[in-house]
């Protein structure tokens, strides 16, 4: 139970990540159309074509046009979305845990659900546990 719960995190957080690149990239477009917005007119005006002509250049002499880095980050961003959408599902189906309170020694357990009979952790003793406190 405990190593799904810390999967269920991990695609939890690689979600949260891939989120966060996707909007890290089409920060980065928007502030070059900014950019160039202040410097020219045309762009306001024809975004699209803006988008498919500037590019950035790379020291190594590779450019990407803005449109990639717009469709990357999009891409991406929805990606993370629905990795982050599909951890937190997984995560509540298996992360009900009720807590269980022994009638004896009237100390306290987790339990994956409410049982009827139970041996408890503390005083084992074969009991009928009272749940306490559903999440
Ligand atoms: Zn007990």
């Amino acid at each position: 139970m405990r190593r799904i719960l810390r999967r269920e995190k991990s695609g939890y957080a690689l979600g949260l990540i891939f989120c966060l690149v996707g909007l890290f990239l089409l920060a980065v477009v928007s502030w070059k159309a900014w950019q160039d917005a202040t410097v020219s007119q045309h762009v306001s005006s024809d975004l699209w074509s803006y988008l498919w002509t500037e590019q950035f250049d790379f020291a190594f002499g590779v450019g990407f046009k803005l449109i990639h880095f717009t469709i990357l980050g999009a891409a991406i961003f929805l990606l993370g979305a629905v990795i982050m959408a599909l951890s937190r599902k997984w995560f509540t189906l298996s992360g009900e845990t009720v807590l269980l309170t022994c009638p004896y020694c009237k100390n306290h357990w987790r339990a994956s659900r409410a049982k009827g009979w139970a041996e408890c952790p503390h005083c084992r003793q074969f009991i009928q546990p009272q749940v306490t406190k559903a999440h």
